[in-house]
């Protein structure tokens, strides 16, 4: 299967919510759910973790749970060919983003565990063995769910499955471009909880995505530095709900 193409405006917000869409998933409290351990959110790019799941860890961190990131790339590859940032000084840029957009949703410093992997080129057993040595008994994972869409995503969700499972912890799985490809009826939400967001939470994760100025706004009006995340890739995740497949 070809990778589905992630150009263009996507999936609109409005469709989602249309007929066979999200209402139809079963809803739940986020704090009802929160997983009794440390949660490792494993985010391919820094953002994956704040636009896929960051109003459920605002929800989770501040009702107490420690989180851990890992970082899977350190996202030197959002801009190839870029006249304005290279690829070093893009992969310092977004580490500092990152911490402003988790200190917005209240996780204060939380650790950061880097693996490395090259941005466009991440392979799913090198995220697997990475992630072993981090996991511990009692940890929840949240990967990106499979079959995303992105190639670091799918590898992503891959190994961390397996890392997850070799480690025998539960793993949740949050979408992040599966928004942007799919739509309503190609879609198995089986599994899947609806987790309402409080109006702090919504409020911090916007907040968090604004720190992601390398992604949310052209670096400069060269082609090579045009916007990642354009409007209506960020409308979609301005939901006051967030989508989780949790343990089956
Ligand atoms: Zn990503």
């Amino acid at each position: 299967m070809s990778a589905p193409s992630l150009r263009g405006d996507g999936t609109s917000e409005d469709v989602w919510w249309g007929p066979g869409g999200l209402d139809a998933v079963p809803g739940a409290d986020p704090a009802a759910v929160r997983p009794p351990g440390r949660v490792v959110v494993v985010a391919p790019h820094p953002d994956d973790e704040v636009l896929g799941a960051g109003g459920t860890l605002a929800v989770w961190a501040a009702e107490g749970s420690e989180v851990a990131v890992v970082a899977v790339t350190d996202g030197e590859g959002s801009h190839p060919g870029s006249p304005t940032l290279t690829p070093a000084q893009l992969a310092m840029r977004r580490a500092v983003e990152r911490e402003h957009a988790l200190a917005a949703l209240g996780l204060g410093a939380p650790v950061v565990h880097r693996l490395g992997l090259p941005d466009a080129g991440v392979g799913a057993d090198d995220v697997a063995r990475g992630l072993a040595r981090l996991l511990r008994a009692g940890d929840t994972v949240l990967v990106p769910v499979a079959g995303d869409g992105h190639p670091d995503h799918d590898a992503t969700a891959d190994g961390g499955a397996r890392a997850a499972a070799g480690a025998g912890v539960t793993c949740w799985r949050y979408p992040v471009w599966l928004w942007h490809w799919a739509r309503p009826g190609a879609v198995s939400f089986v599994g899947a909880r609806r987790l309402f967001l409080p109006a702090g939470a919504v409020r911090a994760k916007a907040a968090a995505i604004a720190c992601f100025t390398t992604q949310i706004a052209p670096l400069s009006p060269d082609p090579r530095d045009a916007v990642i995340l354009a409007e209506p890739v960020l409308a979609r995740f301005r939901r006051d709900a967030e989508i989780v497949w949790g343990p089956r």
